[in-house]
């Protein structure tokens, strides 16, 4: 599988320019920018940078959040966005609970709710939205949306333009995660890798570099492989303690040599 690098890996030591540039530079050959990022480069000048370098956009980050209150235009603007990008798919946060509420089952049908109420609009722009179901410890705050099943299970019902992104970090604990590989097939829009650090120390910022972690990664791949997936792996590391805090090209080259057996 090709390496796609998730912007978010060396945010913190890099501008999106210098992201591109530096993939340009180790032969990564995708890309999955934030959408911050692009916003402070310009959305023109950052899509011409990566058509510039050709680079494939394997997602962007991020739309979804669809119990917060101006999710309406935030996710008119993040389509725009990753169709001025040419990006395979426009990767869903979904969003926790109502604020102030405790009821987990309507914040759940409004976030069915919200994303078939943009994706005629997806869907005009050429944009397939990608569900990207988080580790259930983020349902308050993130993402009500937590297993690849119940992700499966919306997108049945919404039809097409909708899948999946499905994230090591946040299924490989689902006893069920090898069935609903195979029945997601083609719907698999992005494959994210990391790994899971044992203890880790924060719940959003202590993702751990591929083969440092519990994660049997080769074996996931070998799911999203047999389910048809045949486009990049993209690598998303959020490392306040560790990666974060190296030389960014280094950070790359370590991507690189890892991914190749993840
Ligand atoms: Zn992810």
């Amino acid at each position: 599988m090709e390496l796609s690098l998730n912007s978010a890996t060396v945010r913190k030591q890099w501008n999106l320019a210098q992201i591109v540039e530096g993939c340009a530079r180790h032969g990564i050959r995708g890309i999955s920018p934030w959408r911050d990022q692009v916003a402070y480069l310009g959305l023109s000048k950052s899509a011409s940078l990566i058509k510039k370098h050709g680079l494939t956009v394997t997602g962007l980050c991020r739309g979804g959040f669809f119990t917060a209150k101006d999710w309406r235009d935030d996710n008119r603007r993040a389509i725009e966005e990753a169709h001025a990008l040419g990006a395979q798919c426009l990767v869903l946060v979904v969003g926790g609970l109502l604020p102030g509420s405790k009821d987990l089952i309507l914040s759940r049908k409004r976030i069915e709710d919200g994303i078939a109420a943009i994706l005629p609009e997806a869907r005009a722009a050429g944009v397939p939205l990608a569900i990207e179901p988080l580790h259930p410890m983020q349902a308050a705050e993130r993402a009500c949306v937590n297993t690849l099943e119940q992700a499966l299970d919306l997108c049945d019902a919404l039809g097409e333009g909708v899948g999946v992104a499905v994230d090591v970090y946040h299924v490989w604990w689902d006893p069920k995660l090898e069935a609903q590989i195979r029945r997601a097939g083609e719907r698999i829009l992005a494959y994210h890798i990391c790994d899971w650090l044992v203890p880790t120390r924060d719940l959003l910022n202590d993702r751990g570099m591929m083969g440092d972690g519990v994660i049997d990664l080769p074996l996931v791949r070998s799911w999203v492989q047999r389910a048809g997936y045949d486009g990049f792996q993209e690598v998303e590391i959020f490392s306040e303690l560790d990666w974060w805090r190296r030389d960014p090209d280094e950070v790359l080259r370590v991507c690189l040599e890892r991914a190749r057996d993840a």
